[in-house]
């Protein structure tokens, strides 16, 4: 039976140190603040939002919520980009996505300056990953890489096969396994004959957002698998991995609930304390 990747438990660990930083920086009369931006009222979003606020909360950091209507333009959501990206108590920006379809979410995130952008989806952070320069890295991809670390498992030399390629969280994933020093290979929806790759995988990344999609017979005996999709049956959460088939098959396993998510938030914090104590991970 595979071993569970508890991404809650390495969540909660990593907040604990976080929260510790930041006791340190408020010695030294710096607090770290962290700006939401969000734009409408899309259920998800709102309850995203929440959740990174409480995070907050828990590490000590300062953290202000702008929520805008629904109609807001482009030139004015610019401007309150503007208006944080000024404000030297502010060290993180997070423009909460997707963002109403009238509006300019490239553009919008370009407002970002790079130094305050935790999700590390500004074109210069993205730009600095794949020259493999310091930079910020986007929250998803770094808990994914951590869920990998938990396991134990020696990432240099072994083929880690990556299933989705947003800019998000398939393709930086692949590049930070890449500087892993893994063999990469990056699975797609025009992929043929995706089961021949992952059956492959020392290490499989799955961020597609379909439930079932991974089965037992896709996934080589001892695998390392990160299940970072999210998807909704019958009401409740799941991710691409058919746990049931998975289980007895991998040698890890991070479940949905439980793994990516939380990681992704204890991240976050991470990359803003990171800011706040003027450095970045690279
Ligand atoms: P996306 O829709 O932008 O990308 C999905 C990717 O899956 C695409 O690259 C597509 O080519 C690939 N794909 C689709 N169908 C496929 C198939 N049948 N076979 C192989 N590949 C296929 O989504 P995203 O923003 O990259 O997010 C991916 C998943 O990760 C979603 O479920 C999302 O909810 C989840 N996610 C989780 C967190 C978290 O905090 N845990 C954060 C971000 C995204």
């Amino acid at each position: 039976m595979a071993v569970i990747l508890d991404g809650k438990m390495l969540a909660k660990r990593l907040e604990e140190e976080t929260l510790q930083r930041v006791q340190k920086l408020k010695e030294k009369n710096i607090t770290p603040g962290l700006a939401f931006i969000l734009v409408g009222e899309d259920p998800a979003s709102v309850v995203y939002v929440r959740s990174k606020n409480k995070a907050c909360e828990r590490c000590g950091i300062r953290n202000v919520t702008v929520h805008l209507p629904e109609t807001i333009t482009q030139e004015e959501l610019e401007n309150e980009l503007g208006k944080l990206a000024r404000d030297p108590e502010i060290h993180g920006m997070l423009l909460q996505l997707p963002i109403p379809k009238h509006l300019d979410e490239a553009a919008a995130i370009a407002c970002i300056p790079p130094e305050k952008d935790v999700d590390g989806f500004h074109q210069m952070n993205a730009g600095t990953l794949v020259n493999g320069t310091p930079g910020l890295r986007a929250c998803t991809p770094l808990g994914i890489m951590d869920l990998v670390k938990l396991s134990g498992v020696e990432t240099r030399g072994r083929h880690a096969v990556v299933i989705g390629r947003s800019a998000i969280v398939g393709k930086p994933a692949a590049l930070l396994l890449l500087e892993a020093d893994c063999t990469v290979t990056i699975c797609h929806s025009k992929t043929v004959d995706l089961k021949s790759y992952t059956r492959q995988a020392d290490i499989l990344v799955s961020a597609v957002g379909k439930a079932g999609l991974i089965t037992g017979d896709m996934v080589k005996p001892g695998a390392v698998v990160i299940d970072a999709g999210i998807a909704r049956v019958d009401g409740k959460v799941v991710g691409d991995v058919d746990r049931e088939s998975v289980e007895s098959v991998a040698g890890y396993l991070s479940p949905v609930p439980g793994g990516c998510g939380p990681m992704t938030i204890a991240e976050l914090m991470v990359n803003t304390v990171d800011i706040a104590e003027g450095r970045y991970r690279g």
